[in-house]
């Protein structure tokens, strides 16, 4: 399970009830923040998340709705706050900007309060966290090296206890072993293999986030049989050209993408100021049935079984 607060939910610039592009994605004791648009840390603030464990900072793309919150963060951390260290992921192009930004103009010769590192990913898996990894995918949007990232969990084979009571497994380690795919000797000297006591594989929650994007074919795959997808929908369909012009999507294509990729619910944020939030909505609706439109603060739970 994980569990999505969006901290900024406005394209390009704020609204007085949308601040700019930020998520964070919390799994067990990790908090991933995605995305850190100006203002990200009174957003962080005001949503009681804490500074402390947001190590992990994980970037789409080098628009300045998406990085310049780094800016103030790192400035609140040379005076008022306290991480033991900062990894910031994403692709080339974003890490320059965000290099100058930090380097050149708020530490301008100083050094970090902490260690901070500048992760240049492309695609693949780039944080196994244990039972679930985070892998990054090529967007392609304007500029170089846009990503999209998406959180799996392990697939796994549940343990089925009836079939364990049925084969008089008694409690204890030898239950643990199976459950962990290894055989049990049991004391009466049979051996129990995982197979007899496992149902079917069943594949993790996947959640995808998909942060500036212009076309969507590229992401049919990646978005397959998602629990929920989080994408942009920056335009409506009358200003469809406009959308392709600047390379972002509409509503409605937001939503096209969700069906064809059999997704399970869509979340559709940077949001632009120039319409209301209903008629995105409708928009998708009409499509893809079970579309939010994301407000600030607002918290999801993505599982296997949100249906
Ligand atoms: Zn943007
Ligand atoms: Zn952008």
């Amino acid at each position: 399970m994980f569990e999505i607060i969006f901290l900024g939910t406005s394209a390009s610039a704020p609204s007085a009830r949308r601040g700019l592009s930020a998520q964070v994605v919390k799994r067990d004791e990790y908090r991933f923040l995605i995305d850190c648009g100006e203002g990200t840390q009174r957003q962080i603030l005001q949503a009681g998340i804490g500074f402390r464990r947001l190590n992990h900072i994980l970037i789409t793309h080098g628009h300045l709705d998406h990085i310049l919150g780094l800016g103030g963060l790192l400035s609140t951390f040379l005076r008022w706050e306290s991480i033991d260290q900062l990894e910031i992921f994403g692709g080339k192009g974003a890490l320059e900007r965000i290099s100058d930004l930090l380097y050149g103009v708020v530490l301008r010769g100083a050094n970090p309060p902490m260690p901070l590192h500048l992760r240049e990913i492309s695609s693949g898996v780039f944080f196994d966290g244990g039972d679930f990894t985070i892998s990054a995918f090529p967007v392609m949007h304007r500029g170089q090296d846009c990503l999209g990232y998406l959180f799996e969990e392990r697939g796994r084979r549940p343990f089925l206890p009836e079939k364990a009571e049925a084969l008089g497994i008694p409690q204890g380690p030898w239950r643990k072993n199976l459950v962990e795919g290894q055989p049990a000797n049991l004391p009466d000297g049979r051996v129990i293999q995982p197979e007899e006591v496992l149902g079917p594989f069943r594949p993790g929650t996947r959640l995808v986030h998909v942060g500036d994007v212009g076309q969507t074919d590229s992401l049919l795959e990646i978005c397959r049989d998602a629990d929920t997808l989080v994408i942009e929908a920056t335009y409506l369909q009358s200003e469809a050209e406009m959308a392709r012009q600047f390379a972002h999507l509409t509503a409605r294509q937001a939503a096209e993408l969700a069906i064809r990729a059999g997704v399970r619910q869509l979340i559709l944020t940077h949001i632009s100021r120039r319409y209301r939030e209903k008629d995105v909505l409708a928009e998708a609706q009409a499509v893809f049935p079970n579309t939010v439109v994301a407000r600030d603060f607002d918290t999801y739970t993505v599982k296997r079984d949100i249906l």
